[in-house]
């Protein structure tokens, strides 16, 4: 069930964000386990951060349910990596499709819409298919670093999120990993050997769908690889869907 507001007060979402920028991220991870339960839920798209935060959960005996958007225009490699952290963590990862397959946005919209309105395509396969995940859950447990984006550098570890405008519906949005580096997030995969997706160790810093991710050099922007040519770095799951509160 989607968040009440009368479950915790804008004033409790602000405390707490302070508190937990000083804690480790398993008592965070806790804290929304022990409040809410299997409606707090991680979703991921197996980069780094998320990958640090499901071992985190599972070293601590938390059984966080985790969720991954599917769009079906994934690189075979990260659908190889979902299946090695199954096996890895032995937990099961829930898919999420869009409502179109690839085929059937072709036949409404025409061959190859991410080259010429990516921001629909995004919203077809990603952000409504979240919206309407999002509308079971009261916690959505993302990966987000300060670090990776100009638009990520106001990341709170935790806030209230209003994600759904149309039907005034909010969520809480956990965001634990805020602080890391990104330096921080890889040594701590390769110290407990957990695996990743191999398109990492080919100059692909931020993996997304393949017709819209590109390798890119060393000291570029976290997310400069996605959406090459347009004036676009984010899908919208984390900006179009609300404002934070
Ligand atoms: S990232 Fe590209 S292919 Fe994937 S949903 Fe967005 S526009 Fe479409």
């Amino acid at each position: 069930m989607t968040l009440q507001l009368d479950e915790i007060s804008a004033e409790e979402v602000h405390a707490l964000a302070e508190k937990f920028e000083n804690e480790p991220l398993e008592l965070v991870l806790r804290w929304a386990w022990d409040r809410f339960g299997e409606r707090a839920q991680i979703g991921t798209s197996f980069q780094g951060a998320g990958l640090v935060m499901i071992h985190h959960a599972v070293k601590a005996g938390l059984p966080l349910p985790v969720f991954t958007l599917d769009t079906q225009l994934l690189f075979p490699e990260t659908l190889e990596t979902k299946r090695n952290l199954e096996n890895f963590f032995e937990l099961k990862i829930e898919s999420i499709y869009p409502e179109q397959t690839p085929m059937q946005q072709v036949a409404e919209h025409g061959p190859e819409l991410w080259k010429r309105n990516p921001d629909l395509c995004c919203t077809m396969r990603k952000v409504l298919p979240l919206q309407k995940k999002l509308g079971e859950l009261a916690v959505w447990i993302t990966g987000l670093r300060r670090q990776q984006s100009e638009t990520r550098q106001k990341t709170q570890i935790l806030e209230l999120y209003h994600f759904d405008v149309l039907r005034d519906r909010y969520i809480l949005k956990l965001n634990p990993m805020a602080n890391w580096s990104r330096e921080a997030v890889w040594a701590y995969i390769a110290k407990h050997k957990i695996p990743y997706n191999p398109l990492h160790d080919r100059g692909y810093r931020s993996i997304g769908c393949w017709p819209c991710t590109r390798a890119v050099s060393e000291g570029t922007n976290e997310r400069a690889g996605r959406w090459t040519g347009f004036d676009k770095t984010e899908c919208g799951i984390h900006t179009f869907l609300g404002d934070n509160i």
